[in-house]
């Protein structure tokens, strides 16, 4: 039977849908369309109804349809380092053209199917087929797939129009992170990460487009102190100046304050769901959180992202109250996952954490999205605040918080080789959570988008390892 899914969840489907649908129809009617980094103050770019998609959400849905290789490798094959993070491989080799696109036979015009792909073919009892052949499962032909390529929309643009150009065009991977338009414009913002900025820096100059850039430091200081937020604020004037100069539009206030005050209803909401997963049992996964990022992220602004939110919230309150969960298993243990998952290896990271009853009921990743401000001061304040932006000591703080209210057993934190910055400083976090908190942290290595970090073995072991240190500490609490 096909899985329920709720009604909050299928209107925030619809808003990222639309988001893309809104970004490709104004680009194909010549209006301009940016890309921007996650957390680029946006109320700014909807005050001039600006089109903007989101180059790490793209990369996150890149990834976790499986193509985090192929475009990782690609960006390498153009002279970017391996060490760059994930997702900023991906952007650079979308950016210089690079797509995923299905193989064809061009006499034919039939895609070429991979023999290698597919689930296995079961019959009407729900067993396995064997090929008589080769003594292997048989493949289901319903759910194989072409042999994949890599091709370049620049080369595909050059050709002179007819069925060519077409096929190759068609033959592009139709998900619709892979159909997202060339930027004609760029925001940045850098209290994401350092990264950011050189990775932004690059798709201007290989794009040929301008770059609108808050710059926004490292706080060595839990507070965010008055000069730091006038710097900012200067740069939002700055910024809307040359938004202003790229659009040949003035800068509208009440679209800038309806923006404003959408993104902060969204925040609200979007905080609440997160926090029904303090309940106990949870009626939820955590991971069913970052499903929702692509939402927060891309659709912060927009007011159907904020009743599509409230929408969740209720359809969760309901939830709750009838004592149900989405969560396939029983929950025996709750810990918070610490960073940003392996998006290409989902069902290897859930595998093992469903074998042992252990749900995700924290993240740091997703309430990182939601802010919540009254007026510009407070608006730059909280753009200041970003997992990597941010001191140890809020940073700690934040985290303790969400272990607290959540009521997690351990936590597993994810040695994210992409993103350094917050990798870097796990260890010492892991050391004050066990301290402060009492509960074992397990720590494994991955990838948020490149596959070729993540060890599957290493992963059930580590899990393994943290299900017995939890299930000591709870013994011990028991016998006391
Ligand atoms: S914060 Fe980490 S994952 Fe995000 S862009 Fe920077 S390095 Fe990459």
């Amino acid at each position: 039977m096909a899985k329920q899914v709720s009604p909050g969840v299928l209107a925030l489907r619809k808003v990222v849908d639309d988001v893309h649908k809104d970004a490709r129809e104004a680009k194909a009617r010549g209006e301009l369309v940016g890309w921007s980094s996650s957390k680029f103050p946006c109320e700014l770019a909807a005050a001039f109804d600006l089109n903007v998609m989101y180059p790490e959400n793209q990369a996150a849905g890149i990834a976790a349809n499986r193509y985090g290789e192929m475009m990782c490798q690609a960006a390498e094959d153009l002279g970017y380092d391996n060490d760059i993070c994930g997702y900023a491989r991906i952007s650079l080799a979308y950016a210089a053209g690079v797509r995923v696109s299905r193989k064809y036979d061009p006499e034919t015009g039939e895609y070429i199917i991979d023999p290698s792909t597919g689930k296995p073919l079961k019959d009407a009892d729900g067993n396995v087929v064997i090929d008589e052949a080769t003594g292997q499962p048989k493949k289901d032909p319903k759910t194989q797939t072409p042999f994949l390529q890599l091709d370049n929309i620049n080369d595909i643009n050059a050709l002179p129009d007819g069925p060519e150009k077409e096929r190759r065009m068609e033959a592009i991977s139709p998900i619709r992170q892979m159909r997202i338009p060339q930027p004609d414009f760029v925001l940045c913002c850098n209290n994401i990460c350092n990264c950011m900025t050189k990775w932004y820096e690059n798709i201007a100059r290989m794009c040929n487009v301008p770059l609108i850039m808050v710059d926004i430091p490292y706080n060595n200081t839990v507070e965010v102190h008055d000069e730091n937020v006038k710097y900012v604020r200067a740069q939002f004037d700055k910024a809307i100046k040359q938004l202003e100069e790229l659009t040949g539009k003035k800068f509208d206030e009440k679209k800038f304050e309806q923006a404003c005050a959408n993104a902060n209803r969204t925040a609200k909401a979007w905080l609440k769901v997160c926090d029904y997963l303090q309940y106990k049992p949870a009626p939820y996964s955590g991971f069913d959180l970052f499903n929702h990022m692509a939402d927060v992220v891309t659709a912060r602004a927009r007011v159907e992202a904020a009743e599509a939110f409230e929408l969740l919230a209720e359809d969760l309150e309901e939830t709750v109250k009838k004592g149900e969960t989405t969560t396939p298993f029983p929950e025996k243990y709750r810990v918070m996952f610490e960073g940003i998952p392996c998006w290409p290896k989902l069902p290897a990271l859930f595998k093992p954490l469903k074998a042992n009853g252990v749900n995700v009921t924290a993240v740091v990743y997703a309430p990182a999205f939601g802010f919540v401000y009254n007026n510009m001061d407070e608006m730059a304040r909280a753009y200041y605040k970003a997992p990597n932006s941010v001191c140890i000591e809020q940073g700690v703080d934040w985290r303790e918080g969400i272990c607290r209210d959540n009521k997690v057993d351990g936590v597993l934190v994810h040695y994210n080789r992409s993103c350094k910055p917050w990798s870097g400083y796990m260890a010492e976090m892991q050391r004050r959570f066990t301290e402060d908190l009492g509960v074992p942290c397990a720590g494994f290595d991955g990838d948020q988008a490149d596959p070729r970090n993540f060890n599957a073995a290493q992963y059930e072991t580590r899990v393994q390892g943290l299900v017995e240190a939890m299930e000591a500490n709870k013994q011990a609490k028991e016998a006391k």
